[in-house]
């Protein structure tokens, strides 16, 4: 939605502290709104935190933070705020109002990574969509914006100036775009269903952990890896042969807290491919403060996709980079995360979980070997209970 406005953009994030939140948490949200903000383009200059024990149904934040906000907008030449929290089409509008710069939330800037990492005509349909229906409701906003300053937030279609009737357009659009999504649905469905009685294992994740490196790693393909969010939209399948047993490897799109539920909805097809698989392979940054929380955020996508019953392999990724502080002897205050050595958490997790569990790093190609022998294992009995009578000639 903004297109590439963002690139040369200075910003600041802005993020609220709810009294059931600690502020710890808070901030490990904001690295990653950052993050996304970088992958954006923009260059963030300063973050804004506000304790509020209740939400401010017309500008989210307190009048005094905002006014805070406002002068340092002012001083600093801030093109854009960027809040980690979702603004309701009222709010957006409000603060804009108060402060006379952009201002995104989360679910905006995601779509907007989304725009532009969309590389395949099926991945841009899906985003347009997704698009559109945030869109929708906060059309009369978008305006106040177009008419001070042009090309603002891309409100690529419709040029007419009556708000009723770009509504009437979008949803025109909305329903085209629908459409030609069930075509695409149909052809990638049929794809799917000519592909033979080959075992389907999906690496899925939360984004950035080392999916696609993975999937690199085991089919020598290329997908394309890198250091940001959302690098991969499309999902990428291959074949993979293990010993003489070949199955089919997808690369699919990493999971976000707060994933735009527009996304989701739109992304349905793309995740199709999850849905269908008879193995998954969820892969874990283990070297990321946060990992416990992304595994359980990954864990309720995947039962929102009615995938929690699958067989699973949990594999820790990134061993390499995992760091740390051993506690000293004589300090009796609890451990943190902070505190516990890779071999305690391996412990940990082996013996709380039911799923098989690997720590592997990828780039470093540590435990590859056995991370091929456990796929292996897991695939040939999936196969094996399928097709008693077969053995692996296709
Ligand atoms: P995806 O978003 O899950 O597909 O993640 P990518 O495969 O694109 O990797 C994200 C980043 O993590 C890239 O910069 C990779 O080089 C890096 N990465 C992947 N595996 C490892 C690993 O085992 N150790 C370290 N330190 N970095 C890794
Ligand atoms: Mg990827």
């Amino acid at each position: 939605m903004l297109q590439d406005n963002l690139t040369v953009e200075s910003a600041i994030l802005i993020g609220v502290v709810t009294l059931s939140q600690d502020l710890r948490m808070v901030l490990d949200y904001l690295d990653e709104l950052e993050f996304l903000a970088e992958t954006a383009g923009a260059t963030v200059m300063n973050r804004f935190i506000q304790r509020i024990d209740s939400q401010n149904p017309g500008t989210l934040i307190g009048k005094g933070k905002l006014e805070e906000i406002r002068l340092y907008a002012e001083e600093n030449d801030i093109d854009i705020l960027i809040f980690d929290d979702d603004l309701s089409p009222t709010q957006l509008r409000n603060i804009e109002q108060a402060i006379g710069r952009r201002v995104v939330d989360r679910t905006n800037l995601i779509l907007d990574i989304f725009a532009k990492r969309a590389q395949t005509a099926y991945a841009k349909v899906q985003v347009e969509l997704a698009q559109y229906l945030y869109l929708l409701p906060r059309l009369a906003g978008m305006w106040s914006h177009l008419e001070r300053q042009r090309g603002g937030i891309g409100l690529r279609g419709p040029g007419e100036r009556e708000i009723e009737t770009d509504r009437r357009i979008i949803r025109q659009r909305i329903g085209k775009l629908r459409e030609d999504l069930k075509k695409i649905d149909l052809q990638m469905n049929t794809q799917r269903q000519n592909r033979g009685k080959m075992v389907r294992v999906a690496l899925v994740g939360y984004t950035n952990v080392g999916k696609s490196t993975l999937m690199n790693l085991l089919s020598k393909s290329e997908v394309f890896a890198e250091n940001k969010l959302f690098a991969t939209l499309d999902t990428t399948t291959r074949k993979v042969v293990i010993g003489n047993l070949p199955f089919l490897l997808s690369d699919t799109v990493g999971f976000i807290r707060k994933l735009p539920h527009h996304l989701v909805e739109s992304f349905k097809s793309t995740l199709d491919e999850v849905r269908e698989s008879d193995l998954l392979l969820h892969v874990v940054d283990i070297s990321h403060p946060g990992f416990e929380e992304q595994i359980g955020i990954v864990n309720q996508t995947l039962s929102d996709l009615h995938c929690a019953d699958k067989p699973v392999i949990l594999l820790f990724n990134k061993m390499d980079a995992f760091s740390y502080v051993p506690k000293d002897e004589d300090d009796l205050t609890p451990g943190t995360r902070e505190n516990i050595s890779l071999e305690d958490l391996m412990n940990s997790w082996m013996a709380k979980n039911n799923n098989p569990c690997i720590f592997i790093s990828a780039k470093q190609r540590t435990n590859i070997e056995a991370l091929k022998e456990l796929l292996y294992a897991q695939v040939r009995e999936i196969h094996t209970t399928r097709y008693p009578y077969n053995d692996f000639l296709y």
